[in-house]
């Protein structure tokens, strides 16, 4: 079967979920390429993200903002570093004119459900399988599927995450440093209330990391140690686990009651040698990885599809040469503020 559509979205992630919706909201003919349901792995826990003002605006303009404010949620007001021992200590609250929150917490699950669910109300058109090894990227080729189905769009967005094997197939490289470092995630119940402050302590190892939840005792962690640590984290018993986290932070939060399931991510920075390439545009994690410290990559991701829907919406993308200007201007903005 041979298929036409404006723009191909390929992934399944938040970043590809939010290209499909804007791209559709503009009248343009999407389908979205995932890979097939054998392929998908199980998440080892929910993770939770810290979400932007950006992001918000995005994330509002597709029509999914109530549904997440409406679910349970974290909102961060203020927040807080210090270095190991408790030197260097700084607050960072809002200016008087801007009203709080200054950021949003939100669990990868809760964002996939509201994001997936009005992907489904929009009818927006979905295949569920991978692209072939054999695929021609040429300018004007159809991407071949692994099932034989050829896709003919105008753009395509690769949404297919860090390890993107779109990126591979494009040829273009991911220039990426190995941190030696893995971030440890956990949802924490803690003696104390967190205030709606988010708190960041720069251990000498690796910075950790509290992201107020929506209960005042619940938090979420992410701890970045080097990897060999993060294995010995994860074997600890609970109330090793309790008593090394809590001493971490000097019990800033009083102490660890109980904590879910713990996993823990290799870390890593890379960038694409170029976000674009005939007709294919990388966005999110397939464009760039940074180390969580600042909690900016979704955002930054989200703030990709924006940009690409800029570039390329107001020239007409059906011609290559309009299309090719858009396009650089799109890698040119966008590299530069990930590398940034
Ligand atoms: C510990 C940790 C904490 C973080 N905290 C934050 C935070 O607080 N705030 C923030 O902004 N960012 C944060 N990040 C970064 C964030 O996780 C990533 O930037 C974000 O997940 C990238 O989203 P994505 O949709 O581009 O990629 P992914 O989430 O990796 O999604 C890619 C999708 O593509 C699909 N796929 C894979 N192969 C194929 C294929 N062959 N064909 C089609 N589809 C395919 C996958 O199934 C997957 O669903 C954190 C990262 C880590 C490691």
């Amino acid at each position: 079967m041979r298929y036409k559509f404006d723009i191909c979205v390929i992934g399944n992630g938040i970043v590809a979920l939010t290209a499909a919706l804007m791209f559709a909201k503009t009248g343009q003919s999407v389908c979205m390429v995932g890979p097939p349901k054998s392929n998908r792995r199980k998440k080892s826990i929910d993770r939770y993200f810290s979400l932007s003002v950006a992001s918000k605006e995005i994330l509002s303009s597709v029509g999914v903002w109530e549904d997440l404010l409406s679910s349970d949620h974290g909102v961060v007001n203020s927040i807080e570093t210090w270095e190991e021992g408790e030197s260097g200590h700084i607050r960072f609250d809002l200016p008087d004119m801007f009203l709080p929150p200054m950021s949003w917490i939100f669990s990868e699950k809760q964002l996939l459900r509201v994001l997936r669910k009005r992907f489904d109300r929009k009818k927006i058109s979905k295949i569920s399988c991978s692209v072939s090894s054999d695929t021609s990227v040429d300018l004007g080729s159809p991407l071949l599927l692994e099932d034989g189905t050829l896709l003919d769009s105008s753009l395509t967005a690769v949404a297919d995450g860090r390890g993107s094997p779109m990126r591979s197939l494009l040829g273009i490289q991911f220039r990426s440093k190995d941190f030696g470092q893995s971030a440890v995630v956990a949802n924490v119940v803690t003696e104390r209330s967190h205030d709606n402050i988010a708190r960041q302590c720069f251990l000498s190892k690796g910075p950790l990391a509290f992201l107020p939840l929506k209960e005042d005792v619940q938090s979420s962690i992410v701890w970045s140690v080097p990897s060999d640590d993060a294995i010995r984290l994860l074997e600890l018993d609970q109330q090793q686990f309790r008593d090394q986290l809590g001493e971490a932070v000097n019990f800033t939060l009083g102490a660890i009651h109980d904590y879910t399931s713990v996993a823990s991510f290799p870390l890593e920075y890379g960038i694409a040698s170029s976000l674009v390439k005939n007709n294919f545009a990388l966005v999110g994690g397939a464009a760039h990885a940074f180390h969580p410290l600042a909690g900016q990559g979704l955002n930054l991701g989200l703030l990709d599809v924006a940009t690409l829907l800029e570039c390329t919406m107001s020239r007409s993308i059906l011609n290559y040469h309009c299309l090719e200007n858009s396009l650089r201007r799109y890698h040119g903005w966008r590299k530069g503020e990930a590398l940034k």
